[in-house]
């Protein structure tokens, strides 16, 4: 969402919208973003505007463990700095430079960056997901196997024994 410097006045200002998902491109992902609002404080000041927003949004996704789609939800701020000091500007990612030329400010800007930093390293549906059985296929988080059964039977340890020596021979 884009508000004209203009617009603001000195101290906060306070906004609330929710996002075009397609502007943020998550396209060709692993992942769906769904249902982002974004609530921003605006704080202007003689060189300053300081944005800070907060983010939700529920973020679909497939269980790399168990492969059923789960949703989960996500929560971020970001902060973004507007300054007319050049000096402040270095490397920070999240400083951009305030001319006299700069008419409007977006306040998406920071959010996508904000959602894939907050994105988990493996896409799981819970914690603690017990996944597929490698042998039969099911879903181990429902109810346990008879695959599991099996293996656990102490009479098949003979055989489970036998089987490792073969391979093992060739
Ligand atoms: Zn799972
Ligand atoms: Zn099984």
């Amino acid at each position: 969402m884009k508000v004209s410097v203009q617009s603001l006045k000195n101290g906060l200002n306070f906004y609330e919208f929710d996002p075009e998902i397609a502007e943020l491109d998550f396209e060709e992902r692993n992942f769906m973003v769904k249902r982002v609002q974004v609530k921003s404080k605006v704080d202007r000041s003689e060189h300053n505007i300081v944005v800070t927003s907060e983010a939700t949004a529920s973020i679909e996704s497939v269980c790399e463990s168990c492969l059923k789609n789960y949703t989960d939800q996500f929560e971020d701020t970001y902060t973004i700095l507007y300054t007319t000091e050049k000096e402040a500007l270095e490397d920070d990612e999240m400083v951009r430079f305030l001319s006299t030329g700069t008419n409007h400010i977006d306040l998406t800007e920071g959010l996508r960056e904000s959602i894939l930093l907050a994105l988990p390293m493996r896409f799981k549906c819970t914690e603690d997901c017990k996944g597929l059985c490698a042998r039969c296929g099911a879903n181990l988080n429902a109810e346990p196997c008879e695959c599991k059964d099996a293996q656990a039977d102490p009479r098949w340890e003979g055989l489970r024994k036998l089987l490792k020596e073969e391979v093992g021979d060739n």
